[in-house]
């Protein structure tokens, strides 16, 4: 197959007057165009680092204004959640990530649907079986067990990678993180969304605090902060994702680059549910792999990926420290599918991603495909 753009993305930036051959799903080679080219761009498919497809159904459902608040009303509403419609909403989920032109997803499953779905939709990836522990009444070892058996109906819908996952340091007691920490697998935790992390951690006090007496939680506040504390259990491994990352000091900037470890960014949930915002200019100034993620439609709203990437360059600058839309289509791509452990996600020789064509004439610059494309422009190569 011969594609003859009128430009190409190659780690997030428009290189104009190239075409490419591929062969067999293979990219065998990029050259000058030989002809006159078509009215399209083409890019790496979308990576969404971060997704949970299972809360499909909470879609302007929950209207709690601040991140603690909205996290209890989610886990009240799952317990009496009709698993059948859970599994519905987990396909039509899974559909729209395709129609946004995602390839590849970093998916939380709480339940034993996601991977199914993504295998009906076309959506490769990673599928990240969550473990949450407290405050739970039965023991840590009874949970485990219980994703262990959802991980394997998610293996044998998706066919590709599932792995445990701890939920997050304050749902998970510390001889599981310490079990996690042992293992050799990439998984993925969510970690330091807000400041609560810290306030119950460091001084055991606010809402965690309060949470963690009232439920007689085995997770105990250890005088350190969140980081500190998950990095001191070993938690902060090569390759393993940590998602959110709002409420980070420098330190554990610098921490998490040198342990190699990814990072998931979720702008528009963490703007929805008050969080800070991650420092994003630092981690990629400091080289760490920054995915894109649209987190669920319970805080990121519409499934629409355009909008996830124009809500990065927002906050970024709201916060000063500018993210530029090289850099964004970089997460939203080549560099997120690495956050996940897709290494090769990218137009290059030898490289096999899934393509899309952006049907959108006459753009100059990164940005301005942001500003004027959308999701109707999306074609599948
Ligand atoms: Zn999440």
């Amino acid at each position: 197959m011969l594609l003859r753009p009128y430009g190409i993305l190659i780690d997030g930036k428009i290189e104009f007057g190239l075409e490419v051959l591929i062969e067999d799903s293979i990219i065998t080679e990029i050259r000058p165009h030989t002809g006159i080219p078509e009215k399209y761009i083409l890019s790496p498919a979308f990576v969404n680092a971060h997704s949970h497809l299972e809360y499909r159904g909470y879609l302007d459902k929950l209207h709690q204004p601040a991140y603690w608040e909205w996290i209890q009303a989610l886990a009240a509403s799952k317990l009496t959640e009709d698993l059948q419609e859970v599994d519905e909403w987990t396909h039509v989920a899974a559909e729209e990530n395709y129609k946004s032109g995602i390839g590849l997803i970093g998916e939380i499953s709480d339940r034993p649907f996601s991977g199914k779905a993504m295998k009906m939709h076309q959506l490769g990836g990673v599928v990240y079986q969550e473990v949450l522990t407290v405050p739970r009444p039965e023991s840590a070892e009874f949970y485990l067990e219980k994703a262990e058996a959802d991980k394997k109906k998610n293996e044998e819908g998706f066919g590709g990678r599932v792995i445990l996952s701890p939920h997050a340091p304050y749902t998970v007691e510390e001889s599981m993180l310490r079990y996690f920490a042992g293992v050799d697998e990439p998984y993925s935790i969510h970690l330091a969304e807000t400041e609560l992390e810290d306030e119950f951690f460091l001084e055991n006090k606010g809402k965690i605090a309060e949470f963690a007496k009232e439920h007689h939680s085995r997770v105990k506040s250890t005088g350190e902060r969140v980081f500190e504390y998950v990095d001191r259990l070993g938690v902060i491994k090569r390759d393993v994702q940590l998602v959110h990352c709002c409420a980070l000091l420098e330190q554990d900037v610098e921490r998490i680059a040198e342990a190699g470890a990814t990072v998931a960014h979720c702008p528009r949930s963490n703007t929805r549910l008050q969080c800070p915002i991650a420092p994003i200019r630092e981690m990629l100034d400091a080289g760490i792999r920054v995915g894109l993620g649209m987190d669920s439609p319970a805080s990121g709203g519409v499934i629409n990926y355009f909008k996830e990437m124009e809500e990065c360059l927002h906050v970024s600058k709201l916060r000063n420290r500018e993210v530029y839309a090289e850099e964004v289509w970089n997460m939203a791509t080549t560099m997120g599918a690495a956050s996940i452990g897709f290494d090769d996600w990218r137009i290059g020789v030898g490289c096999s991603p899934k393509l899309l064509k952006i049907n959108v004439a006459g753009v100059l610059d990164s940005q301005e495909l942001i500003n004027r494309a959308d999701i109707t422009c999306l074609e599948w190569v």
